[in-house]
């Protein structure tokens, strides 16, 4: 007779798993932040990496904290947000096109985080676990800060910066075909150049 999973088993399960997603994580930054051109970006995925195993170590306390061995296992979901984040560093762009980009991977592993750490926060104060729930919840915030400063970075020039050369292959299709009814399929030919 198969026995009824409890909050608890379900807690410790998700805990394995965002524990093996930040020791992914603690493997994949180096190679973001080698990838990244602007240095601002850099240090920021540099210094999430730091933080990030902080984080490793805060699980071990969390395991400790309710008594259960410290364990990972297998989290598809980031390795699938890291495996697009590395064909994205394949891509042939320029700078700070692979900037957003590499911005663009780097803030789904951080949403997804925020959502396991979310639940994890959650559940832990339900089952009044509240050290476990007070030290995910510091993570919780480190994630939220990454996320911020990531933003930040994009809004704060990078996507600008790569929206300048946004329309380069349509304006030089533009430039050597003549300009004559149907015979390009973009119609709006005279609109203003985005640059
Ligand atoms: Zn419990
Ligand atoms: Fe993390
Ligand atoms: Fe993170």
């Amino acid at each position: 007779m198969a026995e009824m999973g409890t909050l608890h088993e379900a807690f410790v399960e998700e805990l394995r798993d965002t524990y093996d997603a930040e020791k992914q994580l603690t493997k994949a930054l180096p190679k973001m932040a080698k990838a990244a051109n602007s240095p601002e970006l850099r240090e920021a995925i540099e210094s999430h990496l730091e933080e990030t195993r902080q984080q490793v170590e805060r699980l071990e306390q969390v395991f400790a904290s309710v008594d259960e061995k410290v364990r990972g296992k297998h989290c598809d979901g980031i390795a699938g947000i890291i495996q697009e984040a590395q064909a994205v560093m394949q891509e042939d762009v320029d700078e700070p096109t692979a900037d957003a980009c590499l911005i663009a991977a780097a803030q789904r592993a951080e949403h997804y985080e925020m959502a396991a750490y979310g639940t994890l926060v959650a559940w832990a104060r339900a089952m009044g676990h509240d050290e476990a729930a007070d030290l995910l919840q510091e993570t919780l915030d480190e994630e939220k800060a990454a996320d911020e400063k990531l933003n930040s970075l994009a809004e704060g020039g990078i996507n600008e910066e790569a929206a300048q050369g946004a329309h380069q292959d349509e304006d030089e299709e533009e430039e050597e075909e003549p300009v004559g009814a149907g015979s390009s399929k973009r119609s709006s030919s005279s609109s203003p150049r985005r640059r």
